[in-house]
């Protein structure tokens, strides 16, 4: 069976380093698509082996971040699987064997040189014409009975592979880069397995990747110049080669590599900024692939249907932050009143304005808040500023601006105009809903000889505090009769009774 017959077996497997960094994300949203799109399996697989950064947390951060991404693994920590564990430092009795195979073979020989002689060498090529190109290969002749009796006697060691001679070309046809071909004659006698025991980044991701059946390798371009190494490891082990798929650079709009002082990197922070995970995997698939090149709005389903490698381009993705912002304020009015509550709780109980609690016992009347908001918002973190005034009692801070502009200027006579909609919101007999509220304050604009602008913009002013809110009265009915009362009396108190 060739690559193309068996079913997809693809991996995200990032080195947990406390972020899920955006570019990493990207990676996962591919293999998650991909595999969906050909029925296929997406695995994730934790590459912890750096002792220092794979704590728990770090490794907990990466699973939050596709949870809240909704990237569902098929298998991987948590849930399983057949191919498990799905931890590298759960894995070194496989990368034994594996050694212990390549050892049979031939295919590997141990390495008794000291860094010190190393560090020599290498400064000493350096120095000549040539200059360094790998390690010198002399432990490469030592016998088999030597070797064996100083790994008897202690000597530390590590193994490296015994690069064939004469290799010819190491090719493979990436399914973005296209055919690549690179000198095997350059490649170092690269080290397998260390002085401790523990594995290569390059072998413990071949063995892995052989061991879970993987069958695709779709992963940041940064890894191209590994993949003609781990190429000459599958061959060492006599195991089949997946088909690549190295995904290119996202840069940030300046045109420059990603950097946590310029950019948001981490998706955590990007979900804290208000932005939907659906909106962000949307965003996300398009960097550095298309449906059909002009496509933005590319549901989850449409994606999962539709994702190819195909359509993959090798051009740097730019991160557009005005794109994404744009994208997500899209996804915000689609979104609906009820998935928008849910979004958004999280940002109102943080400022403060309600709890979790109140949330899921008067749901209904929180869905109410979107129309006001939904179509003006580009991200979750607007809602409690351009709802605050909802939530207020009384007391409401004003703007200067909106004051002097609205209130106190010359001839708007807004002193009038406050007394009597005060007199129509206390009106019990005029139902507390938006339109014979906003009906019957309208009128005013005939009985005053005002302009419509002039009887509502001081009601705005009164109620929410500023010249700009949400629409007013669809606002106002989802308050109480008596705050709203109150806050006419307050802004009357204040600006026209002292
Ligand atoms: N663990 C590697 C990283 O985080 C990825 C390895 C791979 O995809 O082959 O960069």
């Amino acid at each position: 069976m060739t690559d193309q017959q068996k079913p997809v077996r693809v991996r995200f497997a990032p080195s947990p380093t406390g972020e899920l960094h955006i570019g990493g994300a990207r990676t996962a949203i591919f293999n998650w698509a991909f595999a969906r799109a050909t029925g296929g399996t997406f695995i994730l697989r934790i590459e912890d082996t750096d002792p220092e950064r794979s704590t728990e947390e770090n490794k907990q951060v990466i699973l939050r971040g596709m949870r809240g991404l909704g990237l569902a693994w098929d298998e991987g920590p948590e849930v399983g699987g057949d191919f498990g564990p799905y931890l590298q430092t759960q894995r070194f009795n496989t990368y034994t064997a594996a050694l212990e195979r390549l050892k049979e073979k031939g295919a590997v020989y141990p390495c008794f040189c000291t860094k010190e002689e190393l560090d020599a060498k290498r400064a000493a090529a350096e120095k000549s014409e040539g200059g360094y190109s790998g390690y010198d290969r002399s432990c490469r002749g030592i016998s088999a009975e030597e070797a064996q009796r100083r790994i008897d006697a202690g000597e530390p060691h590590v193994w490296r592979l015994r690069v064939p001679e004469n290799h010819g070309p190491i090719e493979f046809d990436d399914a973005v880069y296209g055919h690549m071909s690179f000198p095997a004659d350059v490649m170092d006698d690269m080290i397998l397995v260390r002085t401790d025991g523990s594995p290569t980044y390059n072998f413990a991701v071949v063995c892995d990747d052989t061991n879970m059946g993987i069958t695709h390798v779709i992963r940041g371009d940064d890894h191209l110049s590994n993949t003609p190494r781990q190429i000459l490891i599958y061959e060492a082990l006599g195991k089949e080669i997946p088909t690549f798929a190295h995904l290119s650079m996202i840069l940030g709009s300046d045109g420059r590599k990603l950097s946590k002082r310029r950019n948001a990197t981490s998706v955590e922070q990007y979900l804290k900024m208000g932005y939907l995970p659906d909106a962000l995997v949307n965003f996300l698939a398009l960097l550095g692939w298309s449906l059909d090149g002009d496509t933005t709005i590319i549901p989850r389903d449409v994606l999962c249907e539709n994702f190819s490698l195909e359509r993959i381009t090798k051009k740097d993705a730019i991160l557009d932050e005005v794109k994404l912002d744009w994208m997500n304020g899209e996804y915000i009015k689609n979104m609906g009143a009820e998935a928008w509550v849910d979004a958004v709780a999280p940002f109102l109980v943080e400022a403060g304005l309600t709890t979790q609690d109140e949330i899921d016992a008067k749901h209904a009347w929180y869905e109410k808040l979107y129309p006001l908001v939904a179509e003006r918002m580009k991200r979750l973190t607007e809602a409690p500023e351009k709802l605050a005034f909802v939530f207020a009692g009384t007391e409401i801070e004003y703007d200067e601006k909106s004051v002097q502009k609205n209130l106190l200027k010359e001839g708007c006579r807004a002193d009038e105009v406050l007394r009597e909609v005060r007199a129509i919101l206390a009106d019990e007999s005029i139902a507390w809903e938006c339109d014979p509220l906003q009906d019957t304050v309208a009128e005013l604009a005939e009985k005053l000889d005002l302009k419509k602008k002039l009887i509502f913009q001081p009601i705005r002013v009164a109620v929410t505090g500023s010249q700009v809110s949400p629409p007013l009265f669809e606002a106002i009915e989802l308050m109480e009769r008596d705050v709203v009362v109150a806050r006419m009396d307050a802004c009357i108190q204040k600006f026209f009774e002292n």
